[in-house]
C-alpha cells in the first residue's frame, strides 16, 4: 500500500480547483486531478506534471464516484485529503450575460425549479454521494482533511445581516446550494468529530473562473489559497469551520 499522502480535487481540470491541485503537488502530496471529462483531466494533470494524475469523476454519476473510489482503493489503498470543489452556478446563463441580469432571472419567486435541481444535484448531493463513497478510505489515513469549497454568498448569517451589500442577490439556486452545503459539512463534522477526519468548508471570494464569467476579481492564486491551507492543516487541526483568508466566517 502506497503510504504517501493522497489527495483528491474534484472539478480540477480548471478553475479553483484546477489551481488546488497544482499547488498539492508542488508540496509533495500525490494529487488526483477529478475530471468528469477524462481528456480534460489529462490535460490539466499533464500541464500541472510532477505527481498530478487525472481521474475520470463526474460527482453526479454513481457508476463514476464508484469506479474512481475502486480505482483509489486499488491503487492506493487510503486517501489522506478530499476537496470538493466542484460545482456549477446555473444552466440557463448565456455567455454574453451579465451576473446581474442571471440574478434577476433566479430569485425566489421565478427561479426555475429544473435549474434549482440540477445546481444542487452538483453542488449538494454530488458533494454527499462523493463523501458517503470515500469515507471508508479517509478512515484508513492516519488523519484526513475533507474540505468543501463553499462561498461567503451560502452565509445566513451574512445574507440576514442588513449592511450586507450583496444580500438582495442571495437566491434559491447557487447561493441556497452553497448554504446546503455549509450544512453539510456540519453534519459530517458532528458526526465525525471523534475521528481522525476534519471536515471544514471555505470561501475562495470571488475569484475570476468561468463560474461567474470571469467576472469575478481575485486570482486563481488567491482563491485557491485558503482551501489548499485548510487541506494541509494537521491532525491537530479544527474541524466544523467555515473560512476565508481573512478569517472564519459565520454560518
Ligand atoms: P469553474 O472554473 O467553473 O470550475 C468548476 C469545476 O467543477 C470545473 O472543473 C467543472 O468541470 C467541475 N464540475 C462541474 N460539474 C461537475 C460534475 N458534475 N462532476 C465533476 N466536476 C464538475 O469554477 P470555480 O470558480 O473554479 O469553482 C470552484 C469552486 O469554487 C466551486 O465550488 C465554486 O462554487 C466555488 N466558488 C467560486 C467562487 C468564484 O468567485 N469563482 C466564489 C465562491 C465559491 P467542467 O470543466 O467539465 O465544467
Amino acid at each position: 500500500m502506497n503510504k504517501q499522502r493522497i489527495a483528491l480535487i474534484t472539478g480540477a481540470n480548471q478553475g479553483i480547483g484546477f489551481q488546488i491541485a497544482k499547488e498539492l503537488v508542488a508540496r509533495g502530496l500525490t494529487v488526483l486531478v477529478g475530471s468528469r471529462n477524462l481528456e480534460k483531466g489529462e490535460a490539466a494533470a499533464k500541464s500541472i506534471g510532477g505527481t498530478a494524475r487525472a481521474i475520470q469523476l463526474d460527482v453526479t454519476d454513481q457508476n463514476s464516484i464508484a469506479a474512481a473510489t475502486k480505482l483509489i482503493d486499488k491503487e492506493y489503498g487510503h486517501l489522506d485529503i478530499l476537496v470538493n470543489n466542484a460545482a456549477i452556478s446555473n444552466t440557463r446563463a448565456t455567455p454574453d450575460m451579465k451576473l446581474a441580469d442571471y440574478f434577476k432571472i433566479s430569485m425566489a419567486s421565478n427561479a426555475s425549479l429544473d435549474e434549482m435541481r440540477a445546481v444542487w444535484e452538483t453542488n449538494v448531493f454530488g458533494v454527499m454521494a462523493v463523501t458517503q463513497a470515500l469515507l471508508p478510505l479517509l478512515r484508513k489515513a492516519p488523519f484526513a482533511n475533507i474540505v468543501n469549497v463553499s462561498s461567503g454568498m451560502g452565509s445566513l448569517t451574512v445574507n440576514c445581516d442588513p449592511s450586507t451589500e450583496y444580500r438582495k442577490m442571495f437566491g434559491p439556486i447557487y447561493p441556497a446550494s452553497k448554504t446546503a452545503l455549509n450544512a453539510i459539512t456540519v453534519a459530517f463534522a458532528n458526526e465525525l468529530e471523534e475521528s481522525t477526519i476534519k471536515v471544514n468548508a471555505v470561501t475562495p471570494g470571488f475569484t475570476k473562473t468561468a463560474l461567474n464569467n470571469f467576472e469575478g476579481i481575485e486570482t486563481l492564486e488567491q482563491g485557491a489559497a485558503e482551501a489548499v491551507r485548510v487541506a494541509l492543516l494537521g491532525a491537530d487541526g479544527p474541524t466544523g469551520k467555515f473560512t476565508a483568508t481573512q478569517g472564519e466566517l459565520p454560518w
